[in-house]
């Protein structure tokens, strides 16, 4: 099987690193000639263009930043839907808008291609070790073609329902977690201006009803965890901008279906005030900063 991958950034380098070493014939296109050569280091190819790369596969993965790369590389001029290959399988990993994702399946489906949404969680760190989650949107069929691929990316793989719900489920998914990190760090912030030892407040909360996964796993405040970001000057992690990107797209695709996302807007408020301030770099665990005095 012939796979095209388009996209070789922090996430999609080492997504297509797996699949390579798993014995696929991976070309690989990219815009930094670096991360092709670090394909290439691990059995991939290098391709001279996305348009390139798609005309002889079976497969196309791709793993961009937002919307507006994933429509010009599908959509635009001379995109990969004009040259690939008839019948191929088209797999989009980029966290975009659901709306974005409907409309770019709705044109692959209208030329004979198929095409499922399969946005990810678990990091760079799952994308390395090949334990990504996948959140699936489309056919069933086209998710089973795709499976083999996806097996040797991620460990979990869900099927969400019809094209675009992929990015909703990961959409709501992460919009729920930014407010969970600003909240449990606000519940931290007000026990520690009681004088309260946040490991003890900490370990209370995660065996009580406020019990939640930044408690368990993720810790916000410095010193209470070891081996997470907080505890490493928040380097590494999910960045404050990613998270802010995530937000942006909840509170977007609220305002096209007439949801309300009050929660939501506030905490991706918090994490724009944070970012212009100069922590956009940081793991988005920092808020805890925001939120009080820096410890
Ligand atoms: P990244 O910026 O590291 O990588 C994106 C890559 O796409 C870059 O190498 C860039 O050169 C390339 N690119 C941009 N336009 C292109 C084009 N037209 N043709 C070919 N290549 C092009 O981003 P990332 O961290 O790999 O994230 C990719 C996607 O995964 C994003 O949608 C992000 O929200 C999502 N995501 C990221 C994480 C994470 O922890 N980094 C976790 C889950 C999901």
């Amino acid at each position: 099987m012939n796979i095209a991958f388009i996209g070789l950034g922090n996430m999609g380098l080492p997504m297509a690193q797996n699949l390579a070493r798993a014995g696929f014939s991976v070309s690989g296109f990219d815009l930094s000639a670096e991360q092709m050569d670090a394909l290439v280091g691990a059995g991939g190819q290098r391709a001279a263009s996305a348009a390139a790369a798609v005309a002889t596969a079976d497969v196309v993965v791709t793993m961009l930043p937002a919307s507006r790369h994933v429509e010009a590389t599908y959509l635009g001029e001379g995109g990969v839907l004009d040259t690939a290959h008839p019948g191929s399988l088209f797999i989009d990993c980029s966290t975009i808008a659901p709306e974005v994702a409907r409309k770019v399946a709705a044109a692959a489906v209208a030329k004979g291609l198929a095409m499922i949404d399969a946005p990810v969680s678990g990091g760079t760190g799952g994308a390395q070790a090949g334990t990504l989650t996948f959140m699936v949107g489309g056919a069933a069929a086209d998710l089973e073609k795709a499976r083999p691929l996806l097996d040797k990316m991620g460990k979990n793989i869900f099927h969400a329902g019809p094209s675009g719900t992929g990015q909703t489920v990961k959409v709501c998914n992460n919009m729920l977690l930014g407010i969970l990190m600003v909240g449990t760090s606000e519940a931290l912030r007000l026990g520690m201006a009681n004088g309260m030892d946040p490991k003890v407040l900490s370990e209370i909360m995660a065996n009580s009803s406020g019990r939640n996964w930044v408690l368990e796993v993720y810790n916000p405040c410095p010193g209470v965890m070891e081996n997470v970001p907080s505890s490493r000057g928040y380097a590494g992690g999910f960045g404050v901008d990613l998270m802010l990107k995530d937000l942006g797209l909840a509170v977007e695709n609220s305002l096209s279906v007439s949801a309300s996302v009050p929660m939501g807007t506030l905490a991706r408020n918090l994490y724009d005030l944070h970012s212009k301030a100069g922590s956009g770099g940081l793991d988005f665990a920092s808020i805890f900063n925001l939120l009080g005095k820096q410890v």
